[in-house]
């Protein structure tokens, strides 16, 4: 019987996703496939219903994005240990039955950095204080990263550096504090922030920037944000955004299809041939 997989969320129409997890299905002649699942935020039914109609439609994990990250955990049977240390979640697997939520984004961000740098006793900054920072914040001081964050919102910037025991930083100082790595988890840049505001900025500019250190900008649309601009201009290596969503898309994979080892390059290809063709996030 075919079991479908899917992406939960609203909007989900500009998915990357189903490229990604539809291209390796296809190449591994999996008998499943991957779909959108648009749950209407308005509809206070909407999300429960799916979440038990699970086994009815054959359903053997799906995605989760925004705006279901944190309030899917409740309906997990159970959690990863790093989903339940991070309070949000972007991957359920339905086991016999139940739901396991676990968060790749997390590790898929982690696994986009590696690619790049070494992470024990990094000096690294986070921008950001929502579902994306809070997972990455999490994973790089696990990881032996010395870790400090900055939020436009400093109450809610400082209430996640005491969470999870990691340090806050003005604005102001960034600059000083020479960071080795920094990580770019707000909207801003993006294509939808810009449409929002008017305008296009990076938080920090490039003087603020080490020609040493490592960028990483976790927006896919623009994949060349005004951030990354600044940090190839202060000689900075740069990361975009589209590496932590091909990991955070191969962890998913793997979880969902357990015996089959994740076809990387057919997802890499995948995705930047969408890229490269469409206004697409995550
Ligand atoms: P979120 O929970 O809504 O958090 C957004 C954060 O950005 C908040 O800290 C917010 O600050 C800050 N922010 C928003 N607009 C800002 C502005 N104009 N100026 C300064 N700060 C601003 O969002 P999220 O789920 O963490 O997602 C954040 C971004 O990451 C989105 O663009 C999303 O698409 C992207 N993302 C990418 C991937 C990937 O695989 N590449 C995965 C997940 C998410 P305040 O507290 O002040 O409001």
């Amino acid at each position: 019987m075919n079991t479908t997989f899917g992406i939960v969320g609203h909007p989900v129409t500009h998915s990357l996703s189903p490229v990604m997890h539809n291209a390796a299905i296809q190449h591994l002649g999996l008998d499943a496939d991957y779909q959108l699942f648009d749950i209407d935020p308005q509809d206070p039914e909407a999300l429960a219903n799916f979440t038990y109609e699970t086994d009815l439609n054959h359903i053997g994990g799906f995605s989760v994005t925004m705006p279901y990250k944190e309030v899917m955990m409740d309906y997990m049977d159970y959690y990863d240990p790093l989903a339940k240390a991070i309070g949000a979640l972007n991957t359920v697997v339905n086991r016999n039955s139940e739901l396991i939520g676990y968060n790749t984004d997390a590790t898929g961000a982690l696994a986009a950095l590696k690619e790049k740098t070494e992470l024990p006793g990094k000096k690294a900054l986070v921008l950001g204080a929502g579902g994306a920072a809070r997972a990455i914040a999490y994973v790089l001081r696990e990881s032996g990263a010395e870790v400090f964050l900055y939020n436009r919102t400093e109450a809610k910037g400082q209430a996640l550096c005491q969470a999870l025991d990691i340090e806050w930083i003005e604005l102001a100082s960034i600059g000083q504090a020479a960071f080795d790595l920094i990580i770019n988890t707000t909207p801003v840049g993006s294509h939808a922030e810009s449409a929002e505001s008017g305008a296009s900025h990076s938080i920090i500019t490039a003087e603020a920037i080490a020609p040493h250190a490592v960028v990483m900008d976790i927006i896919t649309q623009p994949l060349e944000t005004p951030f990354i601009h600044e940090a190839k201009k202060a000689g900075a290596i740069a990361i975009t955004g589209e590496r932590m969503l091909l990991h955070q898309a191969i962890g998913q994979f793997e979880l969902w299809f357990p015996h089959a080892k994740a076809p990387v390059q057919i997802m890499e290809e995948a995705l930047y041939a969408a890229l490269s063709s469409t206004s697409s996030i995550d």
